[in-house]
């Protein structure tokens, strides 16, 4: 039998910032794949919190050390830039409904654009279900405790940016 390829898994968005939802499908993407690739989207369009550079730094930072995931940031077509990696998958995460329509236009468009590369869905844990990164933002702008619910560095880099000390534990419901 010869040799498997090595199945290069590409996980695109906006990480603005990374949460735990995205660390909840990328750990999931590496019990399938060999290896996941954050891929950043320029987007001239949206005005995010953190600029390219500090999203990629975030999520280095959450995966020093751990070699199967790579940090990356693209531009146009996310099939060329997929094929461009030698990827042969696009991961997506998908927590509720919401979700779907958008994704299943841009899973048929992307499979019409280049059928080698196929689109993979991946459900978080039901905790993660609910979480986005603009609910993060808005919840940390208005005070509230967001520990839990991003990795430690980027809860440090919210506080950083708006010059806040830790908040008290979350009372629980
Ligand atoms: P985009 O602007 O492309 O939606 P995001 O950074 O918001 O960029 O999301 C990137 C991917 O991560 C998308 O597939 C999105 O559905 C998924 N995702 C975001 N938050 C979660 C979460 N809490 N659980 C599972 N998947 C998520």
């Amino acid at each position: 039998m010869s040799a498997r390829r090595r199945t290069l898994a590409v996980f695109p968005g906006s990480f603005d910032p990374i949460t735990n939802g995205h660390v909840d499908i990328i750990a999931r993407g590496l019990q399938v794949f060999d290896e996941v690739t954050v891929a950043i989207l320029q987007n001239l369009e949206k005005r995010p919190l953190f600029t390219t550079e500090e999203r990629v730094e975030l999520i280095r930072e959450a995966y020093r050390g751990e070699k199967r995931v790579t940090v990356d940031t693209f531009s146009g077509l996310l099939v060329d830039y997929a094929v461009g990696k030698g990827a042969s998958v696009i991961v997506r995460g998908l927590r509720a409904i919401s979700d779907f329509e958008y994704e299943f236009q841009m899973a048929l468009m992307n499979r019409r654009l280049d059928h080698r590369i196929e689109t993979v869905f991946m459900m978080p844990a039901e905790q993660y279900s609910y979480l986005s990164s603009r609910l993060v933002k808005e919840v940390f702008q208005l005070g509230g405790d967001v520990r839990g619910l991003v990795p430690p560095a980027v809860e440090r880099k919210l506080r950083d940016k708006y010059g806040r000390q830790a908040t008290a534990k979350p009372r629980r419901a």
